[in-house]
């Protein structure tokens, strides 16, 4: 029935020069999102508007599952083509549509059915549009003349132009299409409009989301995973892998680097006080993160972290880790509580994968009394201890990296 989709996107913040980056971004987006479908698609612009034709089969829900996972879509409607072969003819087609798009309007009985709750009927709007100027009736005469079609087919129809519970929408082109249904996307803004940050990608809840909350506003992602065999299984690393695929069903390919980080953990559990295991730990990560994030162009780092939740994610433990860094470092989930991260770790499936039971490398080296406030010179003091091999370690553990481009 639908042969294209006219895929809606938020026009704010997308003026002049920007517009021009955005469509086309969004564009190949929307390319690489079908790749991965049975059908064959043609994605082209006009008018300010971006088409999805189809040129073979496909499968309706895969189509609109992949588009509904490109960031920068808002609304994607299924459009339904019919030949011009006269006004009449238009008219059959129009209550057609409508009989095949909302089978419940005559069912009383039916949850399904539209209807205004204050008249009891289902109420629509029609709003023509003529692309080829040449059609001998204007957008105004349309409008009243498939009006009037309609409520002589559907008597439990009414018009409201100010709130109709159906839009339908009728462009007259070398085709005529018809749409009225509006399938939600998941908007932002095209992936690779806001260039690339290296996202820190644990085997938790927190960080894919993290990843993908960035993604969203367009940048593409890069991840590092520490991993630290044999303290860290091959099935932990493998759980890391699969979340950057969820993350990648969003944002395209993710590069992922795996950093052995064994050594460095048993030189720190070896040198430093246990209870400071953690913060001196992480903020040997995010060093090496943002030495990696460098070597690939990235703009910043990515963590999952959330004020409060576990004792290296207190304002205090957040300052000390971030000492090390001169990057932006981007914690989206920051103010977020951890049912509201659960809640988008559900919706971008991520957390089927995320609660798998694996340790991570930073399980094994809790300290059973971790400090909650660290306090800086200490640490620093500490970190002291480490001087004579460290440098030497994290050379190592940065030629250990190895890339798995991840892609959906
Ligand atoms: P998550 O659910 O993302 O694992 P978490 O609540 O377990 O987070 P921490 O373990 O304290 O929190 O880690 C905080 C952040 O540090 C993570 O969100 C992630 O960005 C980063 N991180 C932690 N461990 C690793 C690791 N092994 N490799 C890469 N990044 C990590
Ligand atoms: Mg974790």
């Amino acid at each position: 029935m639908y042969k294209s989709f006219l895929i809606k996107y938020a026009e704010i913040g997308v003026k002049g020069k920007n517009r021009y980056l955005f469509e086309e971004a969004l564009v190949k987006q929307i390319k690489y999102a079908l790749k991965k479908t049975e059908g064959e698609f043609v994605v082209r612009r006009t008018d300010g508007r971006i088409y999805v034709d189809a040129q073979s089969e496909f499968d309706f829900d895969e189509v609109t599952e992949s588009l509904r996972k490109v960031f920068g879509i808002s609304g994607i409607c299924p459009v339904v083509h019919v030949e011009d072969e006269g006004f009449e003819k238009l008219g059959q087609d129009v209550v057609r549509y409508i009989g095949e798009t909302y089978p419940d309007i005559r069912d009383s009985q039916s949850e399904a059915r539209v209807v205004n709750p204050q008249s009891g009927f289902t109420t629509f709007k029609v709003a023509a549009r003529r692309a080829r100027k040449n059609y001998p009736l204007n957008s105004m005469q349309i409008n009243e003349e498939l009006g009037g079609v309609i409520l002589d087919a559907y008597p439990e129809m009414r018009v409201d132009v100010h709130n109709p519970d159906i839009l339908l929408h009728v462009e007259i082109r070398d085709k005529i299409y018809l749409y009225s249904e509006i399938i939600p996307g998941p908007g932002g803004m095209p992936v690779g409009t806001g260039g690339k940050a290296m996202l820190l990608l644990s085997g938790g809840i927190d960080s894919p989301v993290a990843g993908w909350m960035i993604a969203k506003r367009g940048v593409k992602i890069d991840a590092v995973y520490f991993h630290a065999p044999p303290y860290t299984s091959e099935r932990a690393k493998q759980k890391v892998v699969d979340l950057a695929k969820k993350v990648a069903a969003y944002a395209g390919p993710v590069w992922l680097h795996v950093i052995n980080f064994t050594d460095i953990q048993l030189y720190i559990y070896d040198k430093c006080p246990h209870d400071e295991l953690t913060i001196i730990m992480r903020r040997y990560m995010m060093r090496i993160a943002e030495h990696i994030a460098r070597e690939t162009d990235c703009l910043g780092l990515i963590t999952g972290e959330s004020i409060g939740q576990v004792a290296s994610q207190t304002m205090a433990s957040l300052a000390a880790t971030n000492e090390v860094c001169t990057m932006p470092v981007y914690r989206p989930l920051i103010g977020f509580d951890k049912m509201e991260i659960v809640d988008i770790a559900e919706k971008i499936d991520s957390y089927e994968t995320s609660i798998l039971p694996y340790e991570d490398c930073c399980t094994i080296f809790v300290a059973k009394h971790p400090v909650t406030k660290p306090n800086l010179n200490i640490i620093k003091r500490h970190e002291q201890n480490l001087q004579e091999g460290i440098v030497e370690l994290v050379k190592k553990a940065l030629a250990t990296d190895e890339v798995i481009v991840v892609q959906s």
